[in-house]
């Protein structure tokens, strides 16, 4: 079509507005309710290290100063506690902004990256927003399909994601299956390890991936600062091989990580004891959640991360939009994921024992209606 002088306009680049933007948690009840809990977005119910807190507060006064751009005393933070060489990190504003460097990185247009069925939505918008081809292989049980993965690798494909566990299911894949499929993967395709939840994880056949990315060519593992309390300073990072931190260190923001975050970093990855007590918080509200859904009668998908996925019955009348209705009613904040996949589950983060307590006594209502 033909356009006059006066209707041109700047056009994005073609696929662009094909991509759909994701859609975040929702934070607010209705008005009148007296107290509301947010479980939408795997934030930590207690909330962000006191340490962390302060360190935010001290740096307030000195934000005239542009912060390190290279983010080292971080590095070097996050290096101590994992025993990595902190050269081979790099930092970014939420592990988000690493995922997209990645697909920038490492797609042209035309390329295919895999994704799984109910993967994490982020990828898909940027691989998409790297013309490149987003290819969804088919889970099994709600559990990433190694086989599947490999059976839809081509000449194309450049990058396989896996968020390990992945959310919204918060079901993982043991150790041994990642390195099966890596033995699998050609040598140029780049294998991204997405272990936002590894804090969370308590099974022994669990592996966040700092072995392997430290060891192989083509692994990366992402990791994030926002699932233990600090969602709001956007501090992630990406441990992998020298030639991959190199590349993305071209194209990164030169001041991606900004001064608050860094500092509260430091003193969040330093704050052991806030660590550990999150994790113990969540593994005894995680085990309770389940036991109390399932003696509800709804299916949970079993998690090993921060929150749970709820199923609700196709009678009709106990649907999770109806019941997303009737908890945000009264101030129980969770999320849909029809767009993981899911029009009938919620999912839920495991919230403080309030919280927790009083989505069972809300929901046990629910389902008696
Ligand atoms: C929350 C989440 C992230 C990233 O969160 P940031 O806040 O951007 O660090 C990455 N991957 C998965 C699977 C997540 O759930």
């Amino acid at each position: 079509m033909t356009k006059t002088p006066d209707q041109a306009r700047p056009t994005p680049r073609a696929g662009i507005m094909d991509i759909e933007a994701y859609v975040p948690g929702k934070s607010a009840a209705p008005a009148g309710v007296a107290k509301v809990h947010k479980l939408s977005s795997n934030e930590n119910p207690l909330g962000p290290s006191p340490k962390a807190v302060e360190a935010a507060r001290e740096v307030a006064a000195r934000l005239d100063v542009y912060p390190d751009g290279s983010a080292r005393r971080l590095r070097e933070a996050i290096g101590e506690a994992h025993g990595l060489n902190p050269g081979n990190i790099i930092c970014s504003n939420g592990s988000d902004e690493i995922l997209g460097l990645l697909a920038q990185t490492y797609l042209a247009p035309g390329d295919e990256a895999i994704i799984t069925e109910h993967a994490f939505m982020v990828y898909k918008i940027y691989i998409q927003s790297a013309g490149a081809v987003p290819v969804t292989v088919r889970e099994k049980d709600e559990r990433t399909d190694i086989d599947a993965i490999i059976a839809a690798v081509t000449p194309r494909t450049r990058i396989v994601f896996l968020a390990n566990p992945n959310n919204p299911t918060g079901t993982y894949v043991p150790f041994q299956e990642v390195r099966r499929l890596h033995a699998a993967l050609p040598k140029d395709v780049l294998l991204v390890l997405d272990a936002a939840y590894a804090e969370y994880v308590r099974r022994n056949d669990y592996e966040a991936g700092i072995e392997l990315a430290g060891s192989a060519q083509n692994v990366v593992m992402t990791r994030t600062f926002s699932k233990l309390g600090l969602g709001g300073a956007r501090i992630g990072w990406m441990y992998g091989p020298m030639h991959i931190v190199d590349a993305i260190n071209r194209i990164r923001g030169p001041f991606n990580v900004n001064a608050t975050a860094i500092e509260a970093g430091i003193a969040a990855i330093r704050d052991r004891a806030h660590i550990e007590l999150s994790v113990t918080h969540n593994e005894k509200w995680l085990s309770w959640l389940n036991e109390e859904l399932t003696r509800l009668g709804l299916r949970v998908t079993p998690s090993v991360g921060n929150f749970v996925l709820i199923h609700f019955p196709d009678d009709g009348k106990h649907s999770a939009a109806a019941a997303d209705d009737y908890l945000t009613a009264r101030g129980y904040i969770l999320r849909r994921v029809t767009g993981y996949g899911f029009p009938n589950a919620l999912r839920m983060s495991v919230g403080t024992e309030e919280a927790n307590r009083g989505v069972i006594d809300a929901l046990e209502t629910f389902l008696k209606s």
